[in-house]
Order: structure tokens, then sequence, then C-alpha cells
């Protein structure tokens, strides 16, 4: 079964691990046209270069990373290639984004992202040379195997409480329930200590990117 990007119009072909109901809302070949549409839609506009920086949608190469955060092009192909080398299953990712919305996590969950953060082996000698001087003498260092809420409360310390909606511009707001509105969407879900991958959403925004990321 396939279907055409909205934004782009590549085909995109039903993976066996997509259901039929997340196949029915899959609109996007990948995370950049789903951004880029979604921008499109909701602040009527294409993402500006400068958006396009910020985001890290341009400059993947690991040029203008904001936040003092710079990559060597070496330790730029080094992370390109140790992302390559991690496989996700369905659940796994699943799991992942269950985690991501923001619910208390089940007992079950829990466990079920601990043993796929276990999984997640990253080797000694790649650990050293992602880790940056700065971070290992201000943060507990645990490598790069620190899962999901390691990795989350590492950026937000680093990016601070988001102001705004990166897609529809929306202030940021304390909620009823005393979080705040805007969240900080990971682009891949590989969960790296790369500022640039993590995005300020307000909750309708975040809750269609989670929907149409691969
Ligand atoms: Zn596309
Ligand atoms: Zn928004």
């Amino acid at each position: 079964m396939t279907k055409n990007c909205q934004q782009c119009g590549k085909e995109i072909i039903k993976q066996s691990g997509t259901s039929k109901k997340q196949w029915e809302i899959k609109k996007f070949c990948s995370v950049n046209c789903c951004l880029y549409f979604l921008a499109k839609d909701r602040m009527g506009k294409p993402l500006s270069e400068e958006t396009k920086r910020k985001i890290g949608l341009a400059n993947r190469g690991g040029i203008g990373r904001g936040h003092g955060w710079h990559h060597t092009k070496e330790t730029a192909l080094k992370i390109s290639k140790a992302r390559k080398g991690m496989i996700f299953s369905k659940e796994h990712l699943k799991n992942l984004s269950d985690a991501h919305k923001g619910i208390k996590l089940s007992e079950q969950a829990k466990i079920k992202l601990s043993k796929f953060n276990k999984g997640k082996i990253v080797s000694q000698e790649t650990r050293q040379k992602l880790s940056g001087r700065k971070e290992e003498k201000s943060y507990s260092w645990k490598g790069d195997n620190v899962g999901y809420w390691g990795v989350h409360s590492w950026v937000r310390k680093r990016i601070g409480r988001p102001e705004k909606c990166k897609l529809c511009n929306k202030e940021g707001r304390k909620l009823v329930n005393g979080k705040w509105s805007i969240q900080l969407a990971n682009k891949d879900h590989l969960y790296k200590r790369n500022l640039t991958d993590w995005i300020p959403l307000c909750i309708s925004c975040h809750r269609i990117f989670d929907n149409q990321r691969i």
C-alpha cells in the first residue's frame, strides 16, 4: 500500500508494522516534510530560513548549532554513524512515543523503556567521542546511554522553559495541571544530546507532529 507525501509528493510505502490507524493518519514521508507542512498550515507561510536554522532543518552537517554546542565535522560524522547503527522496533517506538506525551508511565511501560535503554548500547569509545568537555564537568555524565528522561532533563536545563511554539507561535502558559503548555519535541526519537534535535511545540502542534512522525 502506498500514498504520496502531502508536502513533497514522494511515495510513502506502508511498513508491515504500521497499523491501519497509523497509516490513515500518516501524511508525510519524513519529519522534515511534516514540519514544513505544519509551519505552512499554522503560520500561513513556509518556514523562514531563520526558523529552519533554529530548528535544525538547515545545516545538518553540524554548522550553526546554537547554545555553544559545536560539533566538529568528524564528530558529526561519528554521531550520524552511531545513529545508523541503532535499530528501533515498532514496539520500542510506540513505548517511547507514549512516554513522550507526558502521560505518567505505567509500570509495564517503565520496564519496557528501561529494557529498551539497556539494549541501546553505545560503545565506550563512541561515548567518549560524543561527549563534550563542558558537559562532563557540569552534569553527571553517563555517556550517551541515559535514555529518554535523562536526555530530556539535560535538554531542559540547556534550553530552559520554551517561550513559544516553533510552528504556530503560540505563547507558553501554565496549564491547569501545573505543566507548561510548550513542550520539547524530539525530532527523531533517538534522544541524542543535540539541542537542535529538540523543537519547542505547543500541545496541539506536538500531537500532530507525533502522529505524523515516522
Ligand atoms: Zn515528503
Ligand atoms: Zn503550536
